[in-house]
């Protein structure tokens, strides 16, 4: 197996990972970075970006990761394709498995793996995941329009993918197990006032239904024991997100969700040369500017430790 020695490797391309490249590239650093099984991160299954500095008309997620990329590359960051499959964090340098088949050396490593949506775990949600089971409402719900469709959760994300959902679709009903939204307000607003939208409280999901051509309906347990049927065509998940950080959990210091432990205000994990940028490591902010933010962070904490 051939073998690369690499002073300064960053995982992930989302916000976190392209910032992280944009700074160390510009500090001489050499960076390489391997994009992972989602290039551009979970941005580039977005549509409109309204809340990042520095756009006032907003900017399309996909454009602004392909711009974020851009960038590192003018300041000679090596951006490629590929996936992390092992990672030995036990000395120094570390060593990391690129696809099964590819070794490097790093000096230092800056970890931007991200996270993923979260599912229910029901059989027949996983039976028709892609066939009507999405996680991801502006990647798929152009499939859906004037159908009726679903959404589970109550978070700012499920409002979200509902009132996005509700633009394209005949109806939209949000399946929510308590009595009550955990969106913000303004998030809550804009569903309450959607005619299309219905929100069925207390309601859980017991059974995805559908037959040879996809999702055909859901069946609802409500919290006193009844049991409801919808017909919908698509069904949606907006529950959260896990962080992607199963390559390290043996090595590095996890919360209980899973989520990088990072020391203070900074990107230092518990082993020195390894830094943790972005939702990786976020289990509160996880906007794309906090991602950028701590990729700089990130950044800046490799350099000064390669300094010393
Ligand atoms: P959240 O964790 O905030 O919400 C998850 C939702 O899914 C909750 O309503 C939760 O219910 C529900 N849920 C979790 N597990 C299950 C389950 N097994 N069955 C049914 N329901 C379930 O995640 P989000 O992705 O919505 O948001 C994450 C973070 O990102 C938040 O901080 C949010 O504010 C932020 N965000 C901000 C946006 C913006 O500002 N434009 C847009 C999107 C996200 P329960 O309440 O009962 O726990």
């Amino acid at each position: 197996m051939q073998t690369e020695k690499v002073k300064v490797l960053i995982i992930g391309s989302g916000p976190a990972g392209y910032t992280a490249a944009i700074y160390t590239s510009r500090a001489n650093l050499g960076p390489v970075l391997y994009e992972g099984i989602t290039p551009g991160g979970q941005l580039t299954t977005t549509t409109e970006i309204e809340n990042f500095p520095g756009y006032p008309d907003g900017v399309d997620g996909n454009q602004m990761m392909a711009d974020l990329r851009r960038q590192a590359e003018r300041f000679g960051a090596d951006i490629r394709s590929g996936a992390i499959t092992t990672a030995d964090l036990s000395s120094r340098p570390f060593h990391v498995i690129v696809d099964g088949e590819k070794e490097i050396e790093a000096e230092s490593l800056i970890i931007a793996t991200g996270a993923t949506a979260k599912y229910l775990g029901l059989p027949s949600e996983e039976k028709f995941r892609g066939q009507g089971v999405s996680a991801c409402a502006t990647c798929d719900g152009f499939f859906y329009r004037k159908k009726d469709v679903a959404v589970v959760g109550g978070g700012d994300t499920a409002c979200e993918e509902a009132t996005y959902l509700a633009s394209l679709c005949r109806k939209v009903y949000m399946i929510v197990r308590k009595p009550c939204l955990r969106a913000s307000k303004a998030m809550q607003e804009r569903v309450f006032n959607t005619p299309n939208i219905e929100v069925l409280f207390e309601h859980n999901t017991a059974e995805v239904l559908g037959d040879e051509s996809g999702v055909t309906g859901a069946l609802l347990r409500k919290n006193d024991g009844s049991e409801v049927k919808i017909d919908i065509a698509g069904f949606f998940l907006a529950i959260g997100h896990h962080p992607n950080t199963e390559l390290f959990a043996d090595q590095l210091d996890l919360d209980g969700e899973g989520y990088i432990k990072v020391k203070g205000g900074t990107s230092q994990t518990n082993i020195e040369g390894v830094f943790a940028a972005g939702d990786v490591k976020d289990p509160l902010y996880r906007q794309a500017i906090t991602a950028a933010g701590s990729g700089c962070v990130a950044a800046l904490d490799c350099e000064r430790f390669l300094l010393r």
